[in-house]
C-alpha cells in the first residue's frame, strides 16, 4: 500500500503511530475495568480521565463536561434525541447539511409528532444568521448546525449562529466531527451547548467519538445500562480507544497552527495543478471559509463522469471520495448537500472529494497531478453546458 495515495480523510485518518503508542499497554497489560476498585480498575480510570481532559482541552470545556460515546454518530443522537426526550419543547431546527448521524434522528423525532425544520445554505454552503433568525420568529428548543461540511469541507458561522439562537432562547448543537483537531474550536467562544466528535477523523482510533454538553444542560440518555459516563452513557468504557483518542486530541492542539498552513499550502497547490490540467473543474463550495486540507471539484459538462474519474484515479493508485455519497450504496446518487445549495440533480452527482492530512506531502500532490491528466483522459468528452460554482 505504500506507493498508494490516500486523498480521503475526511472518510476516516490512519492512526498517528504516537496514537498507537498511547494506546498499546491498554490493549495488553493495563486491561482493567475503569469501575473496578482494585489497582487494575484504577490505572485504567485514571487514563479514562487523563483522556477525558485532553479532550477537553482541544474544544476549551471543563473534562466533567465530555461523555465518551462509540462513535460521531453516537454522539450526535445522544445530543438530539437525548435533548428532546429530557421533555424540552419539542421544534428542532437544523441545518439541511447536517451529516445523516444528526439528519436521521430528526427524522425520527418528526414522525413521531416533533415539529423539524430544516435551514439551507446559499450558493457558497454557508448557513447565513439572518436564515436562522428568520426560523426563530417561532421558539425553538434546540438549533443543530455543524462545524464543517463533510462534502464541500465549508466552515459555518458557528458562533454567530449560537448567539441568535441564545438570543431565542434555543439551546445549540453543532457536529464537529470534520472540524476537531483542524481548526481551534472553544465551546465558550463559539457559545455552543453541545459538541459531537469522533477520534477517527482526527488519527485516532475507530469506534470513539464523545459529546460536550455544557454543565446545566439535561439529556437523557439513549443508552441504559450500568451508569457509566456518570449515567449518561452507560457501557463499560473502549479504554485503549479513549486514551487514543485523548492523545490524538493532544496532538492536534499541539500541532494545529503548523499543520493547518502546511495543508492550506498543499491544497493549494493540488488546486493549482488541477486546475491546469483540467480546465473545466470548478471549485464547490466557498473559496477560502473552509477546513484546510479539503477540495470538493465539479467537473463542467461532465458531471455523470465522476464516479470514472474516482475508480480510474484509484486504479492509478490515488484514493479519492465523491462527493456526493455518505455510504458507497449511494455513490452515484445527487448529493443531498449540493441539492440543498442549489445543484441541480446532474449536477449534484458529479463532485469530487480530495482530502489531505497529517501525512500527505507535496510529493504525492505531485504524483496525484502527474496521474490525473491520465484518468481524466479515459472520461467521455465535454458537453456544453455552463459551469456553476467558483470557477477555479
Ligand atoms: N458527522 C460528520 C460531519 C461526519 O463527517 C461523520 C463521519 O463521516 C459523522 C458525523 C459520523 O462519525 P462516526 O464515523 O464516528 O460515526
Amino acid at each position: 500500500m505504500d506507493d498508494r495515495i490516500y486523498f480521503d480523510h475526511a472518510a476516516t485518518t490512519p492512526l498517528d503511530p504516537r496514537v498507537r503508542a498511547a494506546m498499546e499497554p491498554f490493549e495488553s497489560c493495563a486491561f482493567g475495568n475503569p469501575s473496578s476498585l482494585h489497582r487494575e480498575g484504577r490505572i485504567a480510570r485514571d487514563a479514562v480521565e487523563t483522556a477525558r481532559a485532553q479532550v477537553a482541552d482541544l474544544i476549551g470545556s471543563s473534562p466533567d463536561e465530555i461523555t465518551f460515546t462509540a462513535s460521531g454518530t453516537e454522539a450526535d443522537n445522544l445530543a438530539v434525541l437525548g435533548l428532546v426526550a429530557s421533555g424540552a419543547k419539542a421544534r428542532v431546527v437544523a441545518s439541511a447539511i447536517e451529516h445523516p448521524a444528526v439528519l436521521k434522528p430528526l427524522r425520527h423525532l418528526a414522525d413521531s409528532g416533533v415539529e423539524v425544520d430544516l435551514l439551507p445554505p446559499d450558493e457558497e454552503g454557508i448557513i447565513r444568521p439572518g436564515v436562522l433568525l428568520e426560523a426563530l420568529r417561532r421558539p425553538a428548543s434546540l438549533i443543530s448546525v455543524m462545524a464543517a461540511n463533510n462534502v464541500t469541507g465549508v466552515l459555518q458561522p458557528v458562533a454567530e449562529l449560537a448567539a441568535v439562537a441564545k438570543e431565542r432562547g434555543a439551546l445549540f448543537h453543532t457536529d464537529a466531527v470534520q472540524a476537531a483537531g483542524k481548526v481551534p474550536l472553544d465551546v465558550n467562544r463559539m457559545h455552543v451547548d453541545m459538541l459531537a466528535l469522533s477520534a477517527h477523523k482526527l488519527h485516532g482510533p475507530k469506534g470513539v467519538g464523545a459529546l460536550f454538553v455544557r454543565a446545566g444542560v439535561r439529556l437523557r440518555p439513549v443508552i441504559l445500562g450500568g451508569g457509566q459516563e456518570r449515567g449518561l452513557r452507560s457501557a463499560t468504557e473502549n479504554v485503549a480507544g479513549i486514551v487514543g483518542m485523548g492523545e490524538a486530541a493532544a496532538i492536534a492542539k499541539r500541532e494545529m497552527a503548523a499543520e493547518a498552513s502546511r495543508l492550506v499550502g498543499l491544497r493549494d497547490r493540488l488546486l493549482d495543478g488541477i486546475r491546469a490540467a483540467v480546465p473545466n473543474a470548478y471549485l464547490i463550495g466557498h473559496s477560502y471559509r473552509r477546513l484546510p486540507g479539503h477540495l470538493c471539484l465539479g467537473f463542467a459538462g461532465q458531471e455523470g463522469e465522476a464516479i470514472r474519474l474516482l475508480l480510474a484515479l484509484d486504479e492509478a493508485g490515488a484514493a479519492v471520495s465523491s462527493g456526493s455519497a455518505c455510504s458507497a450504496d449511494h455513490a452515484g446518487e445527487p448529493s443531498y448537500i449540493l441539492r440543498a445549495m442549489g445543484f441541480d440533480p446532474i449536477r449534484a452527482r458529479g463532485s469530487l472529494r480530495l482530502t489531505l492530512g497529517r501525512f500527505s506531502t507535496e510529493c504525492e500532490v505531485d504524483r496525484f497531478l502527474e496521474i490525473l491528466p491520465q484518468a481524466v483522459s479515459a472520461l467521455r468528452p465535454v458537453a456544453t453546458h455552463a459551469a456553476f460554482g467558483v470557477r477555479l
